[in-house]
């Protein structure tokens, strides 16, 4: 019987791999990835390993997440190395736990491989700290698109001082700027949102809460960061230091609106 890893593989730039996550990728039998996982990072695979795309295209599932769980079961019975590798982190909105569940059901020996999360690509790409203790007492991780699977988001822990990693922000910016304008949040509370972060399409926005509602979509995955942490002087730093020079994959298009 084979070990399934749950893997992360960090927001895009293949470099911010784990060393284990890399070590483990060389080596693997077969590899269950999602759509999220940039194609650097999946050039990273073993040449002789099976690779299969079980994420999700525009919306539309390739597979259950009952049948995920039961493919990573029996992979186990025929590889000694099985990866499950998941954008980011693979505990935060990967599903991680039903995945968990079901091999602990089958006796199926499995290890949990951190990766970085988004929200914390988003915050590096844009030279954000999230905790700033000058201007945040409490970092919320939370989604706007969870609906019928799972608990929606609670607006009213959203407060003045609060920083906000809202991922799936949605299609449109409009109702997330709703629900924070009705949670008595000021106009003026500054806004980033964060497309591709660390991989090669990097996009950084910055906004604010009355702006946000306006703002053109960028492309997915993109990620919102709310919170005074990213003020106009933390944005005009940014802005003046991170230019773009060849070979500096961070050096991302940067618009203000
Ligand atoms: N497990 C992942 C999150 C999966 S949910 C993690 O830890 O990052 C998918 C959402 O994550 C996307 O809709 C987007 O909001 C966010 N996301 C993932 N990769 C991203 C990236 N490179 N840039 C911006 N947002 C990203």
């Amino acid at each position: 019987m084979g070990k399934v890893y749950l893997v992360g593989a960090g927001p895009g730039d293949p470099e911010l791999l784990t060393v284990k996550a890399a070590r483990l990728l060389a080596r693997a039998g077969i590899v269950f990835h999602d759509s999220l996982v940039s194609g650097e990072v999946l050039r990273l695979i073993a040449g002789e390993s099976e690779v299969i795309d079980v994420g999700k295209r525009c919306g539309h599932k390739l597979l259950t997440q009952d049948e995920i769980n039961s493919l990573l079961v029996s992979a186990a019975t025929q590889h000694n190395v099985v990866i499950r590798l998941k954008g980011g982190d693979p505990l935060i909105f990967g599903r991680a736990s039903e995945e968990i569940e079901s091999l602990r059901n089958a006796c199926v020996d499995f290890e949990i491989v951190p990766g970085i999360t988004a929200a914390l690509g988003a915050a590096a790409a844009a030279g954000i700290s999230l905790t700033d203790r000058r201007a945040a007492s409490q970092v919320v991780i939370s989604t706007f698109s969870r609906g019928a699977e799972g608990a929606t988001m609670d607006w009213g822990a959203i407060t003045g001082t609060t920083t906000l990693a809202l991922y799936m922000p949605g299609p449109d910016y409009a109702e997330v700027a709703h629900r924070l304008e009705e949670g008595g949040l000021p106009d003026d509370l500054p806004c980033v949102i964060v497309s591709n972060a660390t991989g090669e399409s990097q996009q950084i926005r910055w906004t604010s809460l009355a702006r946000l509602a306006y703002e053109e979509r960028l492309p997915a995955p993109a990620l919102l960061i709310v919170g005074r942490v990213a003020s106009r002087k933390v944005q005009e730093i940014t802005e003046t230091f991170w230019r773009r020079k060849p070979n500096d994959r961070h050096g991302s298009r940067i618009t203000v609106s």
